[in-house]
């Protein structure tokens, strides 16, 4: 490869983010790893140089704009100008409707669209400047809508329509903006669902991969693979999609 890319994945200290941050790495990508609290960002980080890649730890509330300026100027400073951009951070404040608060409500919101916007807007100088750029942002199955998660599936589906905008205007530049929409994968935030609904985590496993067409369950591996490929040389005429990877063709 003749000049390294400059990754940043949000909300990757675990989970899908620190997933997708280590096989980003293993492509050959520097890897700026995002999360709400810098420390806690450190046994991604540790995991990629330890495998012999390059990665740095930052700490940024994704829906804070100073918080995010400063950390694109960060990762442009000490690792190079960004041209990939993984929008994962998320959170989930589930709860029926009638029961839903305005800070359930703005959280998700605030995390997920507002958090994929400021990033995107502060990276997309370097994309434009670079003529290349790679832009996934999280979706859902979610956004299909799911009980409980009037926020989410709003969000999640906001990202959809985020995505396919970013597509058009960045296209003319060089930069593909798609949406990877997961089923159920294995990670602490599903195990928090799982624990809200008072279910033993295995069984919770158990029963969603028996209604999974190829009946298993998703793991942090399947998004990252789905993301790698996305964000390749060889998928520059792949934009504007949104790619749902759960294990069968609906949620
Ligand atoms: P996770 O294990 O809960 O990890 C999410 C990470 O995001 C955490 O490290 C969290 O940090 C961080 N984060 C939360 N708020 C943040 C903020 N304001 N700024 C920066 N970082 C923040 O979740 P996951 O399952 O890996 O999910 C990753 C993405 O995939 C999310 O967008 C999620 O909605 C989406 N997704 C997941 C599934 C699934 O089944 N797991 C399915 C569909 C879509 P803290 O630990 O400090 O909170």
């Amino acid at each position: 490869m003749s000049e390294q890319r400059i990754a940043i994945v949000t909300g990757a200290a675990r989970g899908i983010g620190a997933a997708v941050s280590r096989r980003l790495a293993a492509d050959g990508m520097a890897v700026a790893v995002v999360d709400l609290d810098e420390a806690a960002g450190k046994a991604t980080v540790d995991s990629i140089t330890a495998a012999g890649g390059r990665a740095l730890a930052i700490g940024a509330d994704v829906a804070d704009r100073a918080q995010v300026d400063a950390a694109v100027e960060r990762v442009a400073a000490e690792l190079g100008a960004p041209t990939v951009l993984v929008n994962n951070a998320g959170v989930l404040r589930d709860n029926l409707l009638f029961k839903m608060s305005d800070d359930d409500w703005d959280t998700v919101l605030a995390v997920h669209l507002r958090g994929a916007f400021l990033f995107s807007r502060a990276v997309q100088a370097h994309m434009v400047g670079a003529k290349w750029g790679r832009i996934v942002n999280l979706s859902s199955t979610s956004a299909l809508g799911n009980r409980g998660q009037a926020n989410y599936a709003a969000a999640k589906a906001g990202m959809q329509g985020f995505t396919k905008t970013l597509a058009i205007e960045l296209g003319p530049f060089g930069v593909t903006a798609n949406a990877v929409a997961p089923g159920f994968i294995v990670t602490e935030m599903t195990a928090s669902t799982a624990a809200r609904l008072g279910v033993d985590f295995e069984e919770f496993q158990k029963a969603r991969a028996a209604e999974t067409a190829v009946r298993r369950i998703g793991m942090p591996d399947d998004i990252a693979h789905t993301v790698s490929f996305l964000v390749s040389e060889g998928a520059s005429f792949v934009s504007g999609q949104v790619i749902y990877v759960a294990g069968g063709p609906r949620a």
